[in-house]
Formats: C-alpha cells, sequence, structure tokens
C-alpha cells in the first residue's frame, strides 16, 4: 500500500469560547488501495495544515502508510528542530491517528485490538459539563440529570470565573466560597454518590492553589486538575506535598519527552495524555505504559471533534491502566450528529467497546460540502 494524497479538511463552526473561536482540523491520507484513514486535530487549523502540507505531507507521498512508527520518527525529525511542542505535534497527531484507522481498515479489526487487545467489557466515563446547564447556576439540577443518564462522574470548573477577574494571583474568602459552592450543593444533595473532578484550567499561582486544594479537600473531589500552567512541573510538585488530594495534570503536554519530566517530577497522580496533540495514538500508548511503571492510570483527554473521541475510545478500550475516559454528552449527543456516521454515545455511564474497522467512524458526505468547510490535498506527484 502507498500513500497518494494527504487531504486537510478545516471545519470553522463558529463557535468561540473565552479563549477564541474552536474549529476542527480533519485529516484524510488516501492510498493506492482507495483506503482511506481519518485523523483530527484542534484547535488552530491554519497553522496545522499549514504543517501537514508543507512539512508533513513530503515526508508520507509515495510511502508505506502500514510502517507507523518509522512514518513518525520521520515526521518528528522532520519538524523537531526546536524540540517538541505546538501545531507541529498537534499536525503529527492527526496523522498519526489516520495511519492507524488506516492500519485497522487494512486488517478489518478495530483499532484496539492492533494495540493489544481489550482489557476491559466498557469503558467507564465522567461528564464534563460543557452543557445546556450550567453547573454555577444549577448543579444539583444538572447532576440530578447526569444520574438519571446513569452518569457518575462529572468535571466543573466553578473557579474560572474568579480566576479571570484576579488574574489568578489572588481570591477572597467570599470568592473561595462562591467557588466552593457547586460542589458543595452536589455533596449536600447526593452525598458521596456523584465524583466530581475539579478543572482550574492552569489560571492559578502557586499561594493561591495551595489555598483552594485546601479549601476543597473537605469534598472530595475526584481530582485537582491543571490548578498552574505546565511550564514549571517543580512549582506542581510544590503544590503536591501540600495536598492529599489526587492531582490530574498533562493535557497540554507533548511527546513521551514531555511526559518523562512530568513523571520523573512524581507531582501527577492521574496522567491526562491527548491524542489528537500528545503525537497521536502512537504516542498515547507509550505514555500509558510509561504510566504504568510508575504505578499511574491514565484519564485521556477527550474535548475535541468525533474522531479525538472514536480514538480515545479505543486507547481506553486497551490500556490496562485506564483510570476514566471523559466525555461530553452535548458533543456525542448533539455536535457529532449529522458529521460523522456513528457519533459513540454513552449508555448508562459508560462507553461499549467501539467498532471497527479501524476508528469504526466515517464524516458523513454532507459535512465536505459545508459552507464553513474548506479542503486542501497535496497529492503524489
Ligand atoms: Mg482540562
Amino acid at each position: 500500500m502507498r500513500i497518494t494524497a494527504i487531504e486537510t479538511i478545516h471545519v470553522r463552526r463558529g463557535i468561540t469560547v473565552h479563549w477564541g473561536p474552536i474549529q476542527w482540523l480533519w485529516v484524510r491520507i488516501h492510498t493506492d488501495t482507495g483506503l482511506v484513514g481519518l485523523g483530527e486535530t484542534y484547535p488552530r487549523p491554519d497553522a496545522e495544515k499549514a504543517i501537514v502540507h508543507h512539512a508533513l505531507a513530503p515526508v508520507l507521498l509515495g510511502r508505506d502508510p502500514a510502517e507507523i512508527d518509522k512514518l513518525w520518527l520521520d515526521m518528528f525529525r522532520a519538524v523537531s528542530y526546536s524540540g517538541w511542542g505546538g501545531a507541529e505535534m498537534r499536525a503529527i497527531s492527526a496523522i498519526d491517528v489516520a495511519l492507524w484507522d488506516l492500519a485497522g481498515k487494512a486488517a478489518n479489526v478495530p483499532i484496539y485490538q492492533l494495540l493489544g487487545g481489550a482489557s476491559r467489557d466498557s469503558i467507564r466515563t465522567y461528564n464534563t459539563c460543557y452543557d445546556h446547564i450550567d453547573f454555577m447556576k444549577e448543579p444539583v439540577r444538572l447532576a440530578r440529570e447526569l444520574k438519571a443518564a446513569g452518569v457518575n462522574a462529572m468535571k466543573i470548573w466553578p473557579f474560572d470565573g474568579v480566576a479571570v477577574e484576579t488574574g489568578g494571583n489572588f481570591i477572597s474568602a467570599d470568592q473561595m466560597r462562591q467557588g466552593l459552592e457547586p460542589l458543595r450543593l452536589i455533596r449536600e444533595e447526593f452525598g458521596d454518590s456523584m465524583d466530581v473532578a475539579m478543572e482550574f484550567h492552569g489560571y492559578w499561582n502557586l499561594p493561591c492553589a495551595i489555598k483552594i486544594a485546601q479549601a476543597v479537600e473537605a469534598y472530595s473531589p475526584m481530582w485537582l486538575e491543571e490548578m498552574l500552567p505546565q511550564d514549571n512541573l517543580t512549582a506542581y510538585r510544590e503544590l503536591a506535598a501540600t495536598t492529599s488530594l489526587p492531582l490530574c495534570v498533562s493535557e497540554r503536554l507533548m511527546t513521551r519527552y514531555g511526559f518523562r519530566e512530568l513523571f520523573e517530577n512524581q507531582a501527577a497522580r492521574i496522567v491526562m495524555p491527548d491524542i489528537c496533540w500528545c503525537g497521536g495514538i502512537s504516542e498515547a500508548k507509550k505514555i500509558a505504559i510509561m504510566a504504568e511503571t510508575w504505578y499511574l492510570p491514565i484519564a485521556p483527554h477527550n474535548c475535541g471533534g468525533p474522531v479525538l473521541h472514536a480514538a480515545s475510545l479505543h486507547l481506553a478500550a486497551n490500556v490496562p491502566n485506564l483510570y476514566i475516559l471523559e466525555s461530553v454528552r452535548r458533543h456525542y449527543g448533539d455536535e457529532y450528529i449529522g458529521v460523522v456516521s456513528n457519533p459513540i454515545p454513552s449508555v448508562n455511564g459508560s462507553f461499549p467497546l467501539p467498532p471497527g474497522p479501524g476508528l469504526g467512524i466515517e464524516l458523513l458526505p454532507e459535512v465536505l460540502s459545508r459552507p464553513d468547510v474548506s479542503i486542501e490535498r497535496s497529492d503524489l506527484r
């Protein structure tokens, strides 16, 4: 099999959050057998697709897509003159997912079978609450709806509003009380029957993070995620020493080299690679194995488009050390509908093993003619 063309499909979507527009980039790898592999990255498609066409396509065109490890290394060498990271690694991630999709299709099996088979019958999930119900205003109603759907774990970020107000530099006693309120109300109503992960999006300085971690301890959250930015892991170690709660770090880290520092630093108790950022399925599997050697679980970051969702399910099906998989009911129940052939919804708080072959999903043809979609293609000459 030979790679004959690489296509990028940029979906503008028109959705903007406080840090910018949320857009998806899909990559399709065409071959001389007619099989097509699908990959994805986000959230800056203009930069990512430039890397795909100008830096990665010259490496890939004409090559055998089954040689995934060799292609990964050649792509990495083509862009790694300044270390790892950024749009370069996100672009490699998208290509890598598409290569695994092709490998699965060529073998006519789901990707998780190629990774070593299933380690479980179903995949437990928590709901990240980008939702039609605002967790700041109606946390109990939101938690009740989730529980009714069998979802007994959720993630909220009730301190973000304060962090944006104060730049993450300080927090008053009143602001602390406001931030704690949703978690307090959920505990009051449901006791310990709902797991609640607390997300901080890297907004806080170290003294505030220590103070908040101490204040939330009484409510036993499932974890504290990204309390600090991720550029100084030594500071994370100091934070870890002040709390008995597990810290979850790393959705923005890339490659096994970036994660090596995280493991050696020993601050994170839950490891959160994003397949479409860290270097693809290949790299996420390696990171999961590295985590195993430190007796740490992974909880893959899954808050992008429908291809990341499917890829995350395959990784989560396979790795022995899965803690729980992120998902967003508004994504698989709404935003992925009409976009892919199978949005793979959760059933009773968990996902079934994902179908195959490959990822087990395809873009619906009508997506390609949407007015907010632009397609570019690099062909083998
Ligand atoms: Mg996060």
